[in-house]
């Protein structure tokens, strides 16, 4: 059982291993009585705009596997923006969400040219043009009628095959996700 002392070091080696990827960040760990265990709640401006995954994405990037096996396992991790509360959180969709109708969403994508639109907003190489992020995605899906919608499903898509960036998209899931298409037909 962790003591309250081990839990406030743990909140500061937290703070410090993350203060330079996240300016501003603020980690509370606390046993928590909703899913009765510990619960680390890291807070962040930064996080305003981002799906629940690819919050979770930007910490395990910074924050090594040892240190999650020898001081984090077990927990629940809250990534909330800055005045997000906890049922705000929860209710955000994730990628398992889209799991029927991952199909359609890659066909409407299609249909929108939108790979065509990314492969050329990223030439004439997209791992130098990407900025490790969703940015061009949603640039290229910014306009039309529900926006917000299309890319949010498209975002759920690309991290449903393991993309969290831009030129992942383009490396990964667009060759995956042909490649479904034309089996299926
Ligand atoms: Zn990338």
């Amino acid at each position: 059982m962790a003591t309250e002392k081990q839990d406030r070091e743990l909140e500061m080696d937290l703070v410090a291993l993350l203060a330079k990827s996240f300016p501003g960040m603020t980690v509370e760990a606390r046993h928590s009585k909703r899913w009765d265990r510990m619960c680390l709640t890291f807070r962040w401006a930064g996080f305003t705009g981002l799906l629940p995954e690819e919050r979770f994405q930007r910490l395990v990037a910074v924050i090594s596997e040892s240190f999650r096996k020898e001081r984090l396992s077990g927990c629940v991790w809250l990534e909330l923006a800055q005045d997000e509360t906890i049922d705000q959180f929860l209710r955000m969709p994730r990628s398992e969400d889209i799991a029927d109708r991952e199909q359609a969403i890659f066909g409407d994508l299609q249909d929108r040219g939108f790979f065509d639109t990314l492969r050329e907003a990223m030439n004439p190489t997209p791992t130098k043009a990407c900025k490790g992020d969703f940015s061009r995605t949603a640039g290229a899906l910014s306009k039309g009628r529900s926006a917000h919608k299309v890319t949010q499903d498209a975002k759920l898509l690309f991290i449903r095959h393991g993309a969290y960036c831009d030129c992942q998209v383009l490396a990964e899931v667009e060759p995956a996700l042909s490649k479904l298409s034309v089996g299926a037909v």
